[in-house]
């Protein structure tokens, strides 16, 4: 089983990253981890990626999808894989559709997880830290007994600047337009699954696992079709 996850920051995409990975059995590849993991295996792609990113530049696609590529030919990839954090632009998606052809895969979920922008910037301002031991408070998912005073110590709490209105308006707005025509991209392919993100994590779960769970049908199909790596 061959999955994209996709979702803005503060969707809740790591958690399901984390559960989808271990319930069918695939490794869960984030772009970051995939990296750091070519720079530390010193691969001719590695080497590249650190000399671009060393010199604060971006690392241009070809190196970031032969670096894909690497990545979903190892072993651990022959069930399926979930990539996450790639493709970020339509270009690289092209890519990555002819890249899976090539491998005789294709993509069998880009599953979006769909949280309102009001609802994820209460999640990502919600944060709140002590001034005097540090603990870490939300004041939606873990909030203090007494407002604004730390449960541990009695410390005052504070807000991060990275955390304030401004600074996570800016990031969700340069997050979607970012994400908006990849989603368009894989609607039109007829890929794209949305689910509804504002749920408890356990529901989210479940909503993904009913969408794999009913098509797995028709990707054993492909199977018979002589296509190798997609399972069910
Ligand atoms: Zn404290």
């Amino acid at each position: 089983m061959n999955v994209l996850l996709m979702g803005l920051p503060g969707a809740g995409k790591g958690t399901q990253a984390e559960r989808i990975a271990q319930k069918y059995e695939i490794p869960h590849i984030s772009t970051g981890d995939m990296f750091r993991a070519a720079i530390k295996e010193g691969t001719p792609l590695g080497k590249k990626a650190k000399e671009y990113m060393g010199s604060g530049h971006l690392v241009p696609d070809e190196v970031t999808i032969g670096i894909v590529r690497e990545r979903l030919s190892k072993d651990d990839c022959e069930k399926g894989f979930l990539l996450d954090g790639f493709p970020r632009t339509v270009a690289q998606a092209d890519v990555l559709e002819q890249m899976l052809a090539e491998m005789g895969r294709t993509i069998n979920y880009v599953l979006n997880i769909d949280v309102a922008r009001e609802e994820l910037m209460a999640r990502l301002t919600g944060r709140r830290l002590c001034r005097n031991c540090g603990a870490t408070y939300h004041v939606i998912f873990n909030p203090t007994h007494v407002e604004g005073m730390c449960d541990k110590c009695g410390g005052e709490l504070y807000q991060r600047d990275d955390d304030n209105e401004k600074t996570v308006g800016t990031r969700l707005e340069v997050n979607i337009s970012q994400q908006q025509p990849l989603l368009d991209f894989y609607q039109e392919k007829g890929y794209l699954c949305n689910i509804d993100g504002s749920q408890p994590i356990d529901m989210v779960f479940k909503c993904i696992d009913d969408i794999v769970c009913n098509r797995s049908n028709s990707a054993t199909t492909v199977i018979t079709n002589g296509l190798k790596g997609v399972t069910a």
